[in-house]
């Protein structure tokens, strides 16, 4: 199998989200839609993607492959094996399953076939009680085709006397923990879950008389449909070609979005709780500057993610912006098996340093994350190596202490920098002369919640930050994740 580049220049020390979904009913070659849609997720998951369409006459085609939507759903012969009005898609880093060494059999969307017809299901996050289910559906005489925690859904799905498939589905995903945007289709039906608390992003658009669910907006963007609204918290849609109905099968509760969906991991140009991502990251930058000024001649993003939050701290502080490092845009396949040699010059192949610009200047760099740290020490030697009087950090997170569970790809715990040292270790340890995090208030009221968090019921998922995590992960506290105790 082919080893996919990273979509980011430091993947290997950055979290990284592992879906995105995308769906389309009502329009004439729907796969062509969801090669588009997955292409503007390309972001979201570069290992894997799959697509599955049905026809009235050809039935349901899928097509599953390794590497980039483009170098796999552009050519004439895959994509006219996918017939039909109705088509759903998925891309995919590894979640749950044989992560860094996917089979083919675990790439979705995963297929069944049912009493009442078939029916295909692409799902975005993680099932935290996927072991203790996949336990009782193996004992009960479930045969799993792949390692993926997702496939549970089908199985459950299978043993569910509900007389229809969207019904099946509730029925299933009443069963399942963790975060869930789920993505699937019938024969005729395009249906779209959020789970209770509605960690991971959901939208629905409209296309000329069709539908199409996305993960985000921008890949509604790419396709010409007009965004319609996000999916709420525990909202099941089921569409047809008629409209949509709209379901609320599961117990209420208080939302709990993914902050960091606002701080890294959707695309800039997307919409998010009413506001374009661009224009949070960009207050971030500027709650920053608030929050943790320095005296300072440049201030340089680190490419790509960093740039609005850098936007914003330079508009706040009045210190000019500048693009102090540079990122090779062409960073292809060409490295796909480096040499030592090569892997030896690490950020130095993705990024270079515009020397004229950081020669005897006071440097404040900002990212949008300091996860394990091996990479911000690398760009600091590469700003002090071009000449740089002094280098000042400025994250636009707090630190990542606590590992993600809920389909964001995260080292262990003891891994991550901010789990094992305090800001003034890190800042050291780095060997910067100041290094300084937005405060998780901070990061609240730059993604518009005024008075900040509520530290009783925080408004937004934060537990890579604050160690609180909304839904215990009880598959990794059984494996031996020790939870943050009262007294921390
Ligand atoms: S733990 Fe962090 S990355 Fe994971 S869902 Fe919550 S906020 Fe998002």
């Amino acid at each position: 199998m082919p080893q996919m580049p990273p979509a980011h220049p430091f993947d290997d020390d950055k979290l990284r989200e592992e879906c995105g979904v995308f769906g389309v009913v009502g329009v004439k070659d729907a796969a062509n839609f969801v090669a588009l849609g997955l292409h503007a997720l390309q972001h979201r998951g570069q290992e894997a993607g799959g697509i599955v369409t049905h026809d009235p006459v050809e039935g349901f085609q899928s097509a599953r492959r390794f590497g980039y939507v483009r170098d796999n759903f552009t050519s004439q012969d895959v994509m006219s094996a996918l017939p039909g009005p109705i088509g759903i898609g998925h891309v995919r880093y590894s979640t749950a399953g044989s992560k860094g060494q996917t089979a083919i059999r675990d790439v979705q969307p995963f297929f069944g076939e049912f009493a009442m017809g078939g029916a295909a299901i692409a799902h975005n996050g993680n099932i935290t009680n996927a072991n203790a289910l996949r336990r009782e559906l193996i004992e009960r005489g479930s045969i799993f085709q792949s390692s993926s925690d997702s496939e549970c859904i089908i199985h459950l799905m299978a043993r569910s006397l509900q007389r229809n498939i969207p019904e099946r589905m509730e029925d299933a995903l009443r069963r399942v923990e963790g975060a869930f945007s789920v993505v699937a289709m019938t024969r005729t039906k395009l249906i779209g879950v959020r789970d209770p608390l509605g960690v991971r992003p959901l939208v629905l658009g409209k296309i000329g008389d069709g539908y199409a669910l996305s993960s985000e907006t921008c890949a509604l963007d790419i396709i010409g449909a007009d965004f319609v609204r996000e999916i709420e918290p525990g909202e099941m849609v089921v569409i047809t070609s008629d409209g949509i109905e709209s379901l609320f099968p599961f117990r209420q509760q208080p939302s709990k979005f993914c902050i960091f969906e606002h701080v890294y991991f959707s695309r800039p140009d997307s919409i998010l709780g009413g506001r374009s991502v661009y224009e949070t990251r960009e207050a971030i930058g500027r709650e920053l500057a608030k929050e943790n000024p320095v005296e300072a001649d440049l201030v340089c993003p680190v490419p790509d993610s960093g740039t609005p939050a850098a936007i914003g701290y330079s508009l706040e502080s009045g210190i000019p912006y500048a693009m102090g490092i540079i990122r090779n845009q062409y960073m292809g396949r060409t490295f796909i098996e480096p040499t030592e040699q090569i892997r030896n010059m690490g950020v130095r192949l993705k990024l270079n340093v515009n020397r004229a610009l950081i020669e005897g200047k006071r440097v404040i760099l900002v990212d949008d994350s300091v996860v394990r740290g091996t990479t911000s020490r690398k760009i600091k030697e590469m700003i002090l190596d071009a000449g740089a009087k002094e280098v000042h950090f400025r994250i636009a997170s707090p630190p990542t202490a606590w590992p993600c569970f809920y389909g964001v790809d995260t080292p262990d715990r003891d891994k991550l920098l901010a789990a094992t040292m305090s800001e003034s270790e890190m800042a050291q340890h780095l060997a910067v002369d100041s290094l300084k995090f937005i405060s998780l208030d901070g990061l609240y009221r730059a993604v518009g919640q005024v008075e900040g968090r509520n530290a009783d019921c925080p408004q937004y998922c934060d537990a890579c930050f604050s160690g609180e995590y909304p839904v215990v992960p009880a598959d990794m506290v059984d494996q031996g994740f020790e939870m943050k105790s009262a007294a921390e």
